[in-house]
């Protein structure tokens, strides 16, 4: 593994931290990470003790690639907790079994506040040699995972009227990307999970956004150069999770990638469009002589829900009407 460029502040046990005092705190809560052995989960999982939280530390103990050797991940992550006097507890349940996850972190500390959606495997492969062991797999553990994790901990959330939830988006899953279609598809679906539980727990203080990611872990190291990960470390990442948990944050529903000191938002863009009557002029043909228009995206728009489309239908509809 190759060796970080560290942060400008100090996450973890290296002393006290030089921007502890303005820097946000997250005492008495509870913080689920999962797959929390190393990469991103450990990371956080090492921040947030550091500034307070409980710490549950999820992890099936095995790498990406269902090698053996990480048995006893999460148990270290906690040992290095314990050792700068911060409290956690680790579990070795599935995703999957998320129920069993937040189960763990009522039992141990009474509560939970956030939940940081993040264990994940691949299964890379082209389409064309792909089996359904390879997809099932990998929808399980990243879209099955999250949503089983979020699904037990609402009622918690809600009945608290908090909670904070991160679920783990890709560039993958947002571009595409050769060899990953399982993978893909279970990060872009993690983004309407994210935007659709977000409308849903604004009422209730249940916010939900997601990330995108880029650091260096078990996942990328065979993916890129040992300079280039060495300017991706997995704490360039948490300082922005930090702020979205926050109960200072107001922020829900919303994409970012983040990674190496970037970080953005990202959202949908409409072009311009075409709207045509719907009657017999209304053709491939006719769709053909004004193409540029439907990817015309001089004028663009950024719709955010149902209704932003409803308002095209509407105006749709108004052409026809108008003509009759
Ligand atoms: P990582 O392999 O170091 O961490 C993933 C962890 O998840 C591992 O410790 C693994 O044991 C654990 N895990 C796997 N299956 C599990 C299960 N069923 N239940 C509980 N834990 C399980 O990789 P990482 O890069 O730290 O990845 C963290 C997240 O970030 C993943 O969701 C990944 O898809 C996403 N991501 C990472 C990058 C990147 O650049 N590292 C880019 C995009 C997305």
């Amino acid at each position: 593994m190759a060796s970080y460029r560290r942060p400008r502040i100090e996450l973890g046990s290296k002393g006290p931290n030089k921007l502890s005092k303005s820097e946000l705190r997250y005492d008495n809560q509870t913080v689920v990470v999962t797959g929390a052995g190393g990469g991103l989960g450990k990371a956080y999982a090492l921040f947030f003790a550091s500034r307070g939280a409980n710490v549950v530390v999820n992890d099936v103990g095995r790498s990406f690639q269902d090698e053996k050797g990480g048995d006893k991940a999460a148990d270290i992550v906690v040992g290095e907790i314990k050792a700068i006097g911060g409290k956690a507890v680790a579990n070795y349940d599935s995703v999957e079994n998320g129920e069993k996850i937040i189960e763990t972190a009522i039992a141990n500390f009474g509560r939970i506040d956030v939940l940081l959606n993040n264990a994940g495997i691949l299964r890379d492969i082209s389409f064309k040699n792909m089996k359904d062991q390879d997809w099932d797999s990998v929808i399980n553990v990243h879209l099955r995972g999250s949503y089983k994790c979020a699904r037990a901990a609402w009622p918690h959330f809600k009945k608290q009227k908090y909670g904070r939830i991160i679920n783990t988006t890709s560039a993958a899953g947002l571009f595409g990307s050769f060899g990953q279609c399982n993978y893909s598809a279970a990060k872009l679906a993690l983004v309407g999970f994210t935007q659709t539980i977000a409308k849903e727990g604004v009422k209730y203080n249940i916010l939900c956004n997601a990330i995108g990611p880029v650091a260096a872990s078990r996942m990328t190291e065979t993916v890129w150069p040992p300079e280039m990960l060495a300017n991706i470390s997995p704490d360039w990442v948490v300082p922005l999770v930090a702020v979205l948990v926050h109960s200072s944050n107001s922020e829900t529903g919303s994409i970012f990638e983040v990674g190496g000191g970037h970080m953005a938002k990202l959202r949908w863009e409409r072009a311009k469009g075409l709207i045509l009557k719907p009657d017999d002029t209304y053709t491939p043909g006719a769709i053909l002589q004004q193409w540029s228009k439907i990817s015309d995206f001089s004028e663009p728009e950024h719709p955010n829900g149902i209704a932003d489309m409803m308002e095209k239908l509407k105006e749709a509809m108004a052409l026809d009407s108008n003509d009759t």
